[in-house]
């Protein structure tokens, strides 16, 4: 005959079972995304002020993302080479930056975006020689991958990611002409010449994507280099309804950093660009005309994809 203490232990062990089938532990989710968050990260990096190629802004980026990105968990590692600087001919410290998750995988994902701003904003009719932040035009992309990685390590994907930030997209001085996607064309050399054991079975570039008014549109380069690519992130965007997704073709075709990754390293390549912005170098490229909601909606997409990548998607 069980004593009264006895049911008692058994009435609370009863209740537990039945609290903890009906209450299962919700799963962490894989996808945290916080617009506010992401927002924050794009004005950090434009209080650092202008981050050209080898200048004192960008020595500040460039430790503030190796802090970001080693504390999330990621590998962090340095590309550098030296550049002639195009107005006096002396030597230029370029560095790209490799960011890697489970670095042990030998079939990766490439993302991809400049980290370096414009010099000077020269389309600025009242200030050509004035303060290019380039939120943008430079901290978008950065922005988006600093907010993606709280998700990347959680991601179900048999994949490693490695997130590239280029230097020396833009280290020009003249309004048009110039030697433009310095670090992304070493990249490709590099990849090409001196083959690494992993290999990218795709990529895609940001550059611009943190417009207020975010429209992506198809980029004719990219459908041509990477077609499968192209049309597995837009159907990505549909299904998740992510209407900035535009699944209709620019007027025009972009030269970017992706060209030497589909032309040299032979890496198919999509380039995420939205053009149509008013502030395209001009000082008025600045965090105002940007927005969280933006980069997230990016994000969203490029999370979703990566789980879904198929094995085959270079072929
Ligand atoms: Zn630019």
């Amino acid at each position: 005959m069980p004593n009264k203490f006895f049911i008692v232990v058994m009435q609370v062990a009863l209740m537990v079972t039945l609290a903890s089938a009906e209450e299962p532990v919700a799963a962490k989710p894989v996808v945290n995304l916080d617009p506010q968050r992401a927002f924050g990260y794009l004005e950090d990096i434009c209080k650092l002020g202008p981050r050209p190629s080898d200048s004192k802004g960008m020595t500040k980026q460039q430790e503030l993302l190796d802090t970001h990105f080693t504390k999330l968990g990621a590998q962090v590692s340095w590309q550098e080479f030296d550049t002639p600087h195009p107005k006096n001919g002396g030597p230029v410290r370029m560095k790209n930056l490799i960011v890697s998750w489970h670095p042990q995988a030998k079939k990766r994902v490439l993302l991809c975006c400049h980290y370096d701003t414009r010099p000077f904003p020269d389309r600025d009719k009242l200030n050509p020689g004035g303060i290019f932040l380039g939120a943008n035009d430079g901290a978008s992309g950065v922005a988006l991958y600093m907010e993606m990685a709280h998700s990347i390590p959680k991601l179900e994907t048999t994949f490693g990611v490695d997130v590239v930030f280029f230097d020396g997209e833009e280290f020009i001085f003249q309004r048009d002409g110039g030697k433009y996607f310095l670090g992304s064309e070493y990249f490709s050399q590099q990849y090409r010449d001196r083959p690494p054991s992993h290999r990218y079975v795709c990529g895609v570039l940001v550059d611009m994507i943190g417009d207020k008014k975010l429209a992506i549109r198809r980029e004719p380069n990219s459908l041509k280099y990477a077609p499968t690519v192209n049309r597995s992130l837009f159907e990505t965007a549909r299904k998740l309804g992510v209407t900035e997704f535009v699944p209709l073709p620019m007027k025009q075709e972009i030269n970017d950093d992706h060209i030497s990754l589909n032309e040299i390293a032979r890496i198919p390549t999509v380039d995420l660009i939205d053009f149509d912005y008013p502030a395209w170098h001009t000082t008025k490229d600045t965090p105002s005309q940007c927005s969280g909601e933006s980069l997230v909606k990016v994000g969203r997409v490029l999370l979703e994809w990566l789980q879904h990548v198929p094995e085959d998607i270079g072929r």
